[in-house]
């Protein structure tokens, strides 16, 4: 990773002595598919530790039993795979929950907790705010023995769910509302994904977060902005707690996507809601989504790093992402030919019975990806908007009534000389004849052409259905309930074709449309209908 602040703090402490090793974690909740932002703090943290010759544990941060699932467990762990790192461990924060119960116990023995019978209300309100300080609980000078008798109570279950919770005994008129006697852990009857029923109290996040990290030696716990205000409290659980390793919190700003929503409550709506298809819909910004799109580890990793890490929260435009995606397809892809809108063209004066075969490079900048054979006959397709009755003006580059255009690959010039329409009035087939002395190769300069267009012969084509995106929200609609922003046109599909020559592709395999764009094979496709998600246009449509 390039110079950041984070890795001149870390220069900074191991210089210092203060750790000998460097150790970090990505600790997700398993409560939702990751996203791009998500990413941010993956790579930051793998990258990080590497760069140290450390390492990096993946977390499961299971302190929350009512939104946490198995499904989301799998998941995380697949995409951190498929980005391409390997953590040392996999922890979950469950299994320490009877070291953080003991430490919880060793406050209380400390005078450092009490257990506080007031409501969640009571305890909202009487925190104070901003300007005016909290007041404290009329339970706060409960004795120890109290306090470790009702503690147990909660622990076991003896109670109703908001009769009690343990807070950390701090100071209700701290400038830091998070020192107000925050409360550390809470009654939650609900069964744990890990620990089933075993515990019925469970802890907050910021007394759980420090323990977890303290447990496993982390050295360095990097998380975004938002907990910037939480480290003083960070600091005094790992301290009062008495844990035998101090690791250090270091915040990062965190990373959005211009036009996109990547709050996993947001995104769980719209999976609920069954606007998209799943988790994995190739429009969620999640990282299967982006992978099921056709995005590749590589231009996620390169886009992360090239945006680099500061400490502010920072929206980059999508655009940056496509460029590095286009980058890492330019030389990797096959090159073939589709028809997306298709229009019929004849050729008239064909008359041979068999198809006529040209072998081009797949790519013709990287010859490593082989060699194809294009065809042509008497049946082709072309693209509808590769068609107009009249050249509108010199702009127009491609075939229209009485005019000529080359067909790529194979070379052949193309005169249309008939349109021929359905009773609606609509074009339904071009009738048009070709130039045997024009093919690739034959050197033919005596005329030029009105352009090169692509096109797929038609029985040596494959179904193909071509899945168009945009983005999730419509800008458009004023609304405060992001759901009814929802983009109803962020899908379209055209049914056409594609060369045979890749009718055999698997999931995930990828290929640049000429004069289209970069597809990528869908885990949908069929023996007989092939669907291509559309990663990106080939060029970038900012001006
Ligand atoms: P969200 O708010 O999107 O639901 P989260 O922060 O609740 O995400 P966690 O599972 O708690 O999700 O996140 C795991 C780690 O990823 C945390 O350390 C968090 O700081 C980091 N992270 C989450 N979103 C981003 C982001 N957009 N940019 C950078 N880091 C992020
Ligand atoms: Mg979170």
């Amino acid at each position: 990773m390039e110079s950041n602040f984070i890795k001149t703090f870390i220069e900074e402490d191991l210089k210092n002595n203060k750790y000998k090793e460097i150790v970090t974690r990505f600790p997700p909740e398993p409560n939702g598919f990751l996203h791009i932002g998500h990413a941010r703090a993956i790579i930051t943290n793998f990258e990080l530790a590497a760069d140290f010759n450390g390492y990096t544990n993946l977390r499961y941060d299971d302190t929350n039993p009512s939104k946490e699932d198995l499904v989301y467990v799998e998941a995380i762990k697949n995409d951190i795979k498929w980005l391409g790192y390997e953590p040392k461990n996999v922890y979950f924060a469950s299994d320490y929950f009877n070291e953080m119960y003991e430490r919880a116990v060793l406050l209380i023995k400390k005078g450092k907790a009490y257990v506080d019978s007031q409501t969640a209300e009571e305890i909202s309100a009487s925190r104070g705010n901003l300007t005016t300080v909290g007041t404290n609980s009329i339970y706060r000078e409960r004795s120890k023995e109290e306090n470790l008798k009702l503690f147990e109570i909660m622990k076991n279950g003896l109670c109703d769910e908001k009769t009690y919770v343990l807070r950390a005994k701090i100071d209700m008129s701290s400038p830091n509302m998070n020192l107000r006697d925050p409360v550390i852990y809470r009654i939650v009857k609900e069964s744990h994904h890990r620990t089933k029923d075993a515990w019925v109290i469970y802890p907050m996040y910021d007394f759980a977060h420090p323990i977890e990290d303290a447990i496993e030696g982390i050295s360095h716990s990097l998380c975004s902005l938002e907990f910037e205000d939480h480290r003083p409290l960070y600091d005094w659980v790992i301290r009062e707690c008495e844990m035998p390793n101090t690791p250090r919190q270091i915040e990062f700003g965190r990373l959005s996507i211009e036009n996109t929503i990547m709050s996993k409550r947001y995104l769980r709506e719209l999976v609920e809601s069954k606007k998209v298809s799943g988790w994995d819909d190739p429009r969620m910004p999640t990282l299967s989504g982006l992978r099921r799109r056709g995005f590749t580890p590589t231009s996620i990793k390169n886009f992360i790093l090239s945006v680099g890490l500061s400490k502010i929260n920072s929206t980059m435009s999508l655009e940056m992402l496509e460029s590095a995606l286009r980058e890492d397809l330019v030389l990797k892809t096959k090159r073939v030919m589709a028809v997306v809108n298709p229009l019929k063209v004849t050729i008239t004066n064909y008359t041979k019975k068999t198809l006529e075969k040209y072998e081009v490079p797949y790519n013709a900048d990287n010859l490593e990806l082989g060699t194809k054979k294009i065809s042509f006959g008497k049946e082709l397709y072309i693209e509808k908007e590769d068609f107009s009755i009249i050249k509108t003006d010199n702009k127009f580059k491609r075939l229209y009534l009485g005019g000529e255009v080359r067909l790529l690959g194979i070379g052949y010039f193309i005169k249309c000389n008939e349109v021929v329409y359905n009773s609606e009035n609509e074009i339904v087939e071009l009738l048009c004849t070709y130039d045997k002395n024009t093919k690739s190769g034959s050197n033919f300069s005596q005329r030029k052409p009105n352009g090169t267009i692509s096109y797929v012969c038609k029985s040596d084509s494959a179904n193909a259905s071509f899945y168009m995106y945009e983005s999730l929200i419509d800008n458009d609609i004023q609304s405060d309930n992001i759901l009814d922003k929802f983009n109803e046109n962020s899908c379209v599909v055209k049914e056409g074709y594609v060369e045979k020559n890749v009718s055999k592709s698997k999931e995930e395999d990828k290929y640049q449309i000429i004069r289209n764009g970069y597809y990528v094979v869908d885990k949908n496709s069929t023996k007989d209908n092939l669907i291509f998600n559309k990663i990106v246009s080939l060029k970038s449509s900012y001006k």
